[in-house]
């Protein structure tokens, strides 16, 4: 194998040095990232373990899956793994049974099988040397390089390289972020029995997710705490499994039906990686950080990490004297990720949690917001044209390692408490030269109008309306008049 890799010659988008990318687990982001790792001209060879199509969970995707699945090209994957949008969910949440509606069908549910294959052809397309299937047993790194043992059918290979992508998944390691959580699932053939759309149920002490899949398949998960699926009736997995899908009302329907294949149980706490990066290694997707099930992005996630990832990789390879910034912008984002990930699914939980007890909900819902309290202006268009506008004291301009197409690398940049990190760029326009430019006092429809030489009017007032919202910039009280001329501009950094 290692003649063969060295053997195959790969595109080279510049000049610029080419170096051999060893990428472990061909998942989304273990594709996604060798995909883009070729682009950039890299030698890519990935290793994956299993026969291809397999299951595996994240089969209902976001809708933002489709833009990033373009931008590498397999733009076509959703449609090749049976994407049927998905238009409605049966909810049993914060209230009585009904169905929560997506006039926009803008997600869908695929056979992840099947995906995760289209996407490991168009890796292969792309010049990417596959080994498959093969698991990596032993890794150990040199002066030299990287070198990697393959268990193979055919016995041990060694494969070596200048950097490694771990894209190897959960692996139940790294910090968590929440309470510990498990996932009992099992597929059912129904046929023409399976319900059209997907539900998803807030029990006592569990909540409960069924996907009916392309082909007549439908999965169930049970999500709760490792103590309460040790504890249900039953002595194997899958009697277990029965008894706590009979405590849901959406699903119980189930327990007289035969699984289809073995039943599983997988750690599903959201996770961050204490060591995501270093000079000659990055971890990417799921082995980087997990994500909360609840809130069914996993996938996007993945993808979007491994598209920064390629960046960061590329940087560390290329650009070696910007490595230090790489490292910080890879790690910031992770941390970011994750943050914004907790508070959402803490709100979420605190929704269901409010009329249960139990302590699967309320530790989940722990320090979420007062949803009493009171939500700020709408920002309406008579507020837009009416009321002055100032940059908040608390808006920052400040430099900060930034994503580029190619490159990681330091740009002016926005901060404020109530916005997750940085902001270099909104609509793909540069945002911190547009804040040193503000009017204080001018209502927004003004400012838009003084920005017309760089931005459009409509894309500056839905810049505006977006600052507004994040509280980057504040809209004066009624009472307080028009007189802005001693207000504090951003402060520089
Ligand atoms: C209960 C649950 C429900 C979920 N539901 C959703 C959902 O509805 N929507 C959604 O978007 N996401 C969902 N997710 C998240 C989603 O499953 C993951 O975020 C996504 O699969 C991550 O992709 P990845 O490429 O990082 O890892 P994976 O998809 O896990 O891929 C890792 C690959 O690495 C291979 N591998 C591992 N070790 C080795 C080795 N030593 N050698 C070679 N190959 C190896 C594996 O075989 C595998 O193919 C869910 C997760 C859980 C736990």
């Amino acid at each position: 194998m290692a003649a063969a890799v060295r053997g195959r010659r790969h595109r080279r988008a510049s000049n610029a040095p080419v170096s051999r990318v060893l990428v472990i687990g061909a998942g989304p982001a273990g594709s996604v990232f060798a995909i883009r790792m070729a682009m950039l001209g890299h030698e890519v060879t990935l290793v994956e373990r299993a026969a291809f199509p397999r299951r595996r969970l994240g089969e209902a995707l976001t809708p933002g899956v489709r833009p990033l699945l373009e931008a590498v090209g397999a733009g076509d994957a959703i449609a090749h793994a049976g994407g049927r949008p998905v238009a409605a969910i049966r909810q049993l949440w914060d209230g009585p049974e009904g169905r929560r509606l997506d006039p926009a069908a803008a997600g869908c549910i695929i056979d992840r099988g099947r995906l995760d294959a289209r996407l490991l052809e168009i890796a292969r397309a792309a010049g990417v040397v596959v080994r498959q299937t093969a698991s990596v047993v032993a890794r150990t790194a040199d002066a030299t390089g990287w070198r990697l043992v393959l268990s193979t059918a055919q016995g041990p290979v060694h494969w070596r390289g200048d950097f490694l992508a771990d894209a190897t998944g959960r692996t139940g390691q790294g910090i968590a972020q929440g309470p510990r959580t498990i996932a009992a699932h099992a597929y059912w053939r129904l046929g023409v029995d399976t319900p059209p759309e997907p539900c998803i149920e807030a029990g006592a002490q569990a909540w409960f997710w069924g996907v009916p899949l392309p082909g007549g398949l439908y999965n169930t998960l049970v999500i709760c705490r490792p103590e309460t699926l040790r504890a249900a009736r039953g002595t194997t997995l899958q009697a277990r499994l029965r008894t706590l899908l009979a405590q849901s009302r959406l699903l119980r329907g189930l327990s007289g039906r035969t699984c289809d294949g073995p039943v599983g149980a997988r750690d599903a706490t959201p996770r961050i990686s204490a060591d995501p990066v270093g000079p000659r290694f990055i971890r990417v997707g799921d082995a980087a950080l997990s994500l909360d099930p609840i809130s069914s992005s996993g996938v996007q996630k993945a993808i979007q990490g491994a598209l920064a990832a390629a960046v960061t990789a590329n940087t560390l390879l290329r650009r070696p004297e910007a490595g230090t910034t790489a490292l910080a912008f890879y790690r910031d984002s992770l941390r970011r990720t994750a943050d914004r990930h907790r508070r959402w699914a803490t709100a979420h939980y605190a929704t269901a949690a409010a009329t249960r007890p139990d302590r699967f909900w309320q530790e989940r819902a722990a320090g979420a917001p007062d949803a009493s309290s009171p939500p700020g202006p709408a920002l309406d268009a008579q507020l837009m044209r009416m009321r002055p506008a100032r940059v908040s004291p608390l808006t920052r301009i400040g430099i900060a390692p930034c994503l580029g197409a190619e490159f990681v690398s330091e740009q002016p940049v926005v901060t404020h408490p109530g916005i997750d990190g940085p902001i270099a760029y909104l609509g793909g326009h540069a945002i911190a030269p547009l804040l040193a430019r503000f009017p204080q006092g001018a209502t927004p429809l003004e400012v838009a109008r003084s920005w017309g030489d760089r931005v459009p009017l409509k894309p500056a007032l839905a810049i505006l309306a977006r600052l507004l919202d994040d509280g980057v910039i504040v809209l004066e009280p009624p009472e307080t008049g028009t007189d802005m001329g001693a207000q504090p501009g951003p402060a520089a950094q």
